[in-house]
């Protein structure tokens, strides 16, 4: 997989208006995604950000845009999260890296096997991922890690685009903490899927079969997210996030 480089944000706004219709390829999703600038106030946040910067990494240049999906065109499995961190993909560009949510993820990924290496640190560290690609429901790192609920529904057009691209590989779609979970069967509503009434609720471990057109099935596995808050209170062991992840591999084997 061709690495992205890290490159000095581009202030000049070019995208206000996210569109889940009209999409070719996830290239030129990913460029457009990375050239959003439809919420103000998470632009102005991940620019700040990106110009304070944290003490330890003062060296370096922040991304400061929208971080796009990362791993294989055509996924078995999809991972869903809530939003970049701050100082984690804001800063490194490449989803999930650089940041302890990301240490936890991919290593885990990489027991089960979906993962080449157990660390993702940079963009350009050589980790590839195995039927895998990890993307967030919102596409910038919002302060305290809360997007608004406008925030969240003006940039699910980029999920629905990106599923809409992705789908017909595939087969397991693992939603990381509540926001992933809704977000997730959300998407999966728009691009066909029958959600059951009442509709399925998240819980770790939490398993839905979702009907698509053209008797396709996507399994919704719900994980906790491995933020801070729920890894340092051991409200997620490292078992317990094999174990969804593992699960999720094997299904994606399956016949
Ligand atoms: S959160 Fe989404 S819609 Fe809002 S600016 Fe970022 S990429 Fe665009």
């Amino acid at each position: 997989m061709a690495a992205r480089m890290t490159t000095p944000p581009d202030p000049t706004p070019r995208s206000d208006s996210p569109s889940a219709d009209g999409w070719s390829d996830l290239a030129a999703l990913d460029a457009a995604i990375s050239d959003c600038f439809a919420c103000p106030r998470l632009v102005a946040w991940r620019e700040e950000v990106a110009r304070v910067k944290r003490a330890s990494f003062a060296h370096e240049t922040y991304w400061g845009r929208p971080v796009p999906g990362f791993g294989p065109e055509h996924p078995e499995i999809l991972v869903v999260g809530l939003a970049p961190a701050a100082h984690g993909a804001n800063r490194t560009g490449r989803i999930f890296t650089g940041d302890r949510s990301g240490d936890w993820l991919f290593a885990s990924l990489h027991r089960v096997g979906l993962a080449n290496q157990p660390t993702s640190v940079h963009a350009d560290d050589g980790l590839e991922l195995a039927g895998t690609r990890v993307l967030s429901a919102v596409r910038c790192a919002p302060p305290d890690n809360k997007p608004t609920t406008e925030e969240r529904d003006t940039c699910a057009p980029w999920l629905d685009a990106e599923l809409g691209l992705v789908l017909k590989s595939v087969r397991v779609v693992v939603a990381l903490g509540g926001f992933g979970w809704q977000a997730s069967l959300t998407a999966l509503a728009r691009v066909g899927a029958v959600i059951p009434v009442p509709r399925p609720k998240f819980g770790h471990g939490a398993e839905v079969v979702l009907a698509l057109p053209q008797d396709q099935q996507v399994r919704l596995l719900g994980c906790y997210h491995p933020s801070q808050q729920n890894t340092f209170t051991g409200r997620l062991t490292e078992a317990m996030l094999d174990d969804v992840l593992g699960r999720a591999a094997a299904a994606r084997l399956r016949p």
